[in-house]
């Protein structure tokens, strides 16, 4: 069997995948014409490159350009479910047991949804997903930094009452270089205080201080990224020391530009010096790739021999923010398959 089948076969884990960057192409055209919405203006002569970054990504306004239509598309309830049920579909393709969802709710009440019916319309198409395709799933509620932090208060609130129906963390998602992390402090306490999990996007634009201030004030348990954690040495020791999750996702941040090429991504030295990788898409169509095609690159590019690729994949269900019996049975499928 080749490398690439043998990843795909084994159970594995994903924790950084937001839903409206994962949809596919195909889906967002035909729920366009559905809801007879403008379709893109190509300059392509395939319509679908207009939601995926196709070879270099100009700028970071290229990059978040690529949301606007599937958000368009995530305005009522069937095509939330549907969007969301197809994605479990397709992380069923590349072997995932369990993947974590993330998406802004309030993205999604543009045309009248009420905000606890987009996060019900997900929450069904997950749990249908698991009784019929066998895959496990948890969702996460993200936070956006450029909202008042009153608007990250009615987030967390909303996390609150579907902590027993599939929501499993908070997120601080968004504009990082203008928005601080302290400026969510009074929400993420609350989180804190209502025992919910939480992640938060940090250092993926080149602002190392975010990270330690996510954890120490925003209370964050996992990071999204954490790139940065380079630039600060008592930061790369913090995390070492209480394995704190990374959240890392090389192509997509390849497409960001947050680093100059997939060579030079931290992902290798850092899970050589200790820190709990874990490896992600973030945003399957927009960054045009799979977890399989992302295993492959940390193979292909960056040298990653079998014995840490499973390394990486552990670290998954050890950051996964599910129940503790669900990740001790995930865990031990996990070790029979790579006996
Ligand atoms: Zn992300």
């Amino acid at each position: 069997m080749d490398l690439r089948e043998k990843i795909k076969n084994i159970p594995k884990t994903e924790l950084h995948c937001h839903i409206d960057g994962s949809l596919r192409p195909s889906t967002i055209i035909e729920l366009l014409r559905k809801n007879n919405l403008p379709l893109p203006v190509s300059n392509s002569s395939n319509i679908e490159d207009n939601f995926k970054i196709s070879g270099n990504c100009g700028s970071l306004k290229e990059y978040l350009n690529k949301f606007d239509f599937p958000i368009k598309v995530m305005q009522k309830k069937e095509d939330l479910y549907r969007v969301t049920f197809e994605l479990l579909e397709d992380a069923k393709k590349d072997g995932i047991r369990y993947i974590e969802l993330r998406f802004a709710p309030y993205f999604h009440t543009a045309e009248g949804l009420k905000v606890e019916e987009v996060v019900e319309a997900v929450l069904s198409a997950m749990k249908d997903a698991e009784s019929k395709l066998n895959i496990y799933s948890g969702l996460i509620l993200c936070a956006m930094r450029h909202e008042p932090v009153s608007k990250s208060i009615a987030v967390i609130n909303l996390a609150r009452k579907y902590t027993d129906s599939g929501v499993v963390a908070v997120d601080l998602a968004g504009n990082e270089s203008d928005f601080p992390p302290e400026l969510h402090k009074a929400a993420f306490d609350l989180a804190y205080e209502a025992d919910i999990n939480i992640t938060i996007h940090a250092g993926e634009t080149g602002i190392c201080k975010n990270i330690m201030k996510s954890i120490n004030i925003l209370h964050a348990s996992r990071i999204g990224h954490g790139i940065f954690a380079y630039k600060d040495k008592s930061t790369l020791h913090y995390l070492i020391k209480n394995h704190v999750p990374l959240e890392m996702c090389p192509k997509s941040n390849l497409d960001t530009k947050a680093v100059g090429s997939y060579k030079e991504h931290p992902i290798k030295t850092y899970f050589e010096d200790g820190l709990r990788v874990t490896l992600n898409t973030d945003n399957r169509t927009v960054s045009n790739l799979n977890l399989v095609d992302e295993y492959m690159n940390l193979v292909n590019i960056l040298g990653f021999t079998e014995a840490q690729i499973l390394q990486v994949m552990r670290n998954g269900f050890l950051s996964a923010f599910c129940s503790e019996d669900l990740k001790n049975k995930l865990l031990n499928e996990f070790e029979k398959s790579i006996i």
